[in-house]
């Protein structure tokens, strides 16, 4: 395993900007394994098909679009919500864990780290984690940076319906039976609700530094 640090938190957290930025300081590789879900469940609607039955969702895993991460198809509400199902299928998450650790354990580019953010990165798919952060923040604080990003992008949403999108896709991911979004008990809290990006990237920076630069040295050493 390479030096991980592992961010999970809550939908619209702000854990996808911290993971990107704690990776470039670093100079480690990034991955949001979110976008796995997203892109599976792209699949899943582009084919006409159900996201929540095993087989349509098993069938958009194989269609995966690697090259389709930074689409903005992919960040609409719709597909977060359908993500959302494709990832409660015990089979995806199968399908989907062993292409995340190979990042881990050898990341691309010859990294000696990895930044990985999601559900479950510090509790089942990198338990081992050099460093874990769980970034959270108030929904009503979520809702409107959501709604904020959405309006960026020429999007105008409802910001009501999207506060209970987020707390139905907080309550989807809290209460599934597999890999249920939960703060590993190891896992540094960072409650970005009154936090801007930037003093939230300092406060990311200072809980998991000592213990990153630590694990670096100690591969240099061999
Ligand atoms: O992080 P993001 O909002 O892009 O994730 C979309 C959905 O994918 C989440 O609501 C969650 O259900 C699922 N997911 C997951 N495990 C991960 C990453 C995402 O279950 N590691």
């Amino acid at each position: 395993m390479s030096v991980v640090i592992a961010v999970d938190g809550t939908a619209a957290s702000g854990k996808g900007t911290l993971a990107k930025r704690l990776a470039r300081h670093f100079g480690f590789a990034h991955m949001d394994s979110g976008a796995l879900y997203r892109l599976t469940a792209l699949a899943v609607l582009d084919n006409g098909g159900d996201p929540s039955r095993e087989a349509d969702a098993l069938k958009g895993a194989r269609a995966i679009d690697l090259s389709r991460a930074g689409d903005p198809a992919i960040r609409t509400d719709i597909v977060g919500s359908a993500a959302s199902q494709v990832a409660a299928i015990p089979a995806i998450r199968a399908a989907l864990h062993d292409f995340q650790l190979a990042f881990l354990v050898k990341p691309p580019g010859g990294s000696p780290g990895a930044v990985m953010d999601g559900r479950d990165i510090g509790t089942v798919i990198a338990p081992n984690a050099t460093a874990k952060l769980f970034v959270d923040a108030a929904p009503e604080v979520r809702a409107h940076r959501r709604w904020l990003e959405l309006r960026g992008m020429g999007i105008n949403r409802d910001e009501g319906e999207l506060l209970n999108e987020i707390r139905a896709r907080d309550h989807a991911d809290r209460t599934r039976t597999i890999s249920p979004l939960k703060q590993a008990f190891d896992a540094a809290l960072l409650d970005t609700t009154s936090l801007g990006i930037e003093p939230a990237f300092a406060a990311a920076l200072h809980l998991v530094s000592a213990k990153v630069e630590s694990a670096l040295k100690d591969r240099q050493r061999g």
